[in-house]
């Protein structure tokens, strides 16, 4: 048996902001950069896989109860490199005071 996928391998992108970088994913609303914040939830934290959401994809997951097609077409999965992913953290996880 052989075969050229390496699961332990992660997956990369070429990011235009910052080159050869581990590829995550990120739901389309958290490319959001006009300073109001969406929310972010994660729902991977897995180094070489992480994922999340917005608050509002996490209320539309909710209410789909799975992954529709309702749900992927408003949730419009984006394939972002990691520092892209922290820097919507950064500017999305405002944290509730
Ligand atoms: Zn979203
Ligand atoms: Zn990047």
């Amino acid at each position: 048996m052989s075969t050229d996928e390496d699961d332990d391998q992660p997956v990369t992108i070429e990011c235009v902001h910052h080159g050869s970088c581990v590829a995550a994913v990120l739901c389309v609303h958290l490319l959001r950069k006009d300073g109001e914040s969406v929310g972010f939830v994660e729902n991977s934290a897995v180094p070489h896989d992480l994922q999340a959401w917005c608050r509002a994809c996490e209320n539309k997951y909710a209410e789909e109860g799975e992954m529709t097609e309702a749900f992927r077409a408003f949730h419009q999965m984006v394939v972002v490199c990691t520092h892209c992913y922290e820097d919507a953290r950064l500017r999305h996880n405002v944290p509730a005071h």
